[in-house]
């Protein structure tokens, strides 16, 4: 974790019940990261957020390997947050793109996969 992870760390369930209803569907998760963070996130830029992320991902690898199910919810929370800033960034629509997934494998279609 960076020194300045209270500045730039974030928790997107600790965003819930501050106007945006209990549970957050992708798209509403966008928005809320691009109502709390949108600004400077577009001034940090797309690669620190990538290197943002990948740090996220290492700290849900190490807590689902030795840390508490508060902890592994708390980095997925994380990681979730940051890949929505990308997603933001390059104008990603995340429920677009789960769509891929939604009825089964993408590859033979087949639910479960036949691959
Ligand atoms: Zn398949």
């Amino acid at each position: 974790m960076p020194p300045n992870f209270a500045l730039s760390g974030r928790c997107v369930t600790e965003q819930h019940g501050q106007g945006y209803g209990r549970g957050v569907d992708l798209r509403e998760l966008q928005q809320v990261i691009d109502d709390t963070y949108g600004d400077r996130d577009r001034d940090r830029g797309v690669a620190p957020t990538v290197a943002w992320l990948c740090e996220e991902i290492g700290e849900l690898a190490q807590a689902v390997r030795k840390g508490t199910p508060d902890q592994i919810a708390h980095e997925f929370s994380d990681v979730l947050a940051w890949l929505a800033t990308l997603a933001n960034q390059v104008g990603v629509d995340l429920t677009d793109v789960v769509n891929r997934y939604r009825d089964g494998c993408p590859k033979c279609a087949a639910l479960p996969c036949a691959c």
